[in-house]
């Protein structure tokens, strides 16, 4: 599998002048990187204007397709501006705008039927990971986000799983290689309990939390995952151009 490099611009720049300088100086940055998927998901607005030339990905959706559900934007709305990716369930939709598990299994329903790529976020709250529930969490949020997705639709669906712990976001503390290791081993685990292993070793399973451009190879070579999702430093164009170049060339040490 290439490695998947996902730029979460959450809600910045503040203009569509800012957005397209740092769109055009990532695109020229990486334009002679090969082997590496590069995906940028910017606000909204910003995605019809940007431009091609590097994958484009949403940062949420709702789970209609039309309707009146005023300041919504819908998955097919998304795919025909060509968005290819959406993330999902990321803890700041979770902890500001009352997204639970039941809005993210029908968000997830919603992006696989009309072709777009779900990048469905998990990750344990600090105070779960001190009590030892990490993997009570993580269970949680996948079994529930994947609930009445069947095997044939996965299969088709390009999800990508990106474990967040939620203390390591934008901390600066970014979780440990090993312990990243041990929660992907474990989602990829819960996958194969619901899918079987054949399925469960196709789907992507990336890093995210405190990403920079000294830390990101190790999530790759040293944790065994697939990829980053990267917030903070993928508004630095030099530093994001960093991490994807970081990984160009790796595959994961455990295939
Ligand atoms: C994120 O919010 O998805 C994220 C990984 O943020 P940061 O890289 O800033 O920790």
């Amino acid at each position: 599998m290439k490695p998947l490099i996902v730029a979460n611009w959450k809600m910045n720049p503040t203009t569509l002048k800012g957005a397209k300088l740092l769109f055009n100086s990532i695109k020229r940055g990486v334009k002679n990187v090969k082997n590496v998927k590069v995906v940028i998901c910017p606000p909204f607005v910003y995605l019809p204007l940007l431009g091609g030339g590097l994958a484009l990905g949403a940062q949420n959706v709702f789970w209609e397709n039309k309707g009146v559900f005023t300041g919504e934007i819908s998955p097919t709305m998304l795919k025909d501006l060509g968005c290819q990716y959406v993330i999902i369930g990321h803890s700041e939709r979770r902890r500001y705008f009352g997204e639970i598990d039941e809005v993210i299994n029908k968000k997830i329903k919603a992006a696989i039927s009309a072709g777009l790529n779900p990048i469905l976020c998990v990750g344990e709250t600090a105070e779960e990971r001190e009590k030892g529930n990490t993997g009570k969490a993580l269970k949680r949020q996948l079994v529930s986000a994947l609930k009445n997705v069947s095997s044939s639709r996965l299969r088709v669906s390009g999800l990508v799983i990106a474990y967040e712990p939620i203390w390591a976001i934008g901390s600066g503390k970014p979780c440990s290689p090993d312990e990243a290791m041990g929660a992907g081993i474990f989602l990829r685990k819960c996958l194969a309990g619901l899918y079987g292993r054949g399925v469960s070793e196709k789907i992507s399973i990336i890093y995210g939390g405190s990403v920079s451009a000294k830390n990101a190879a190790s999530y790759i070579t040293q944790a065994c995952l697939q990829g980053l999702l990267v917030g903070g430093a993928s508004l630095e164009p030099k530093e994001f151009v960093k991490i994807v170049k970081a990984a160009v060339g790796l595959v994961d040490g455990c295939s």
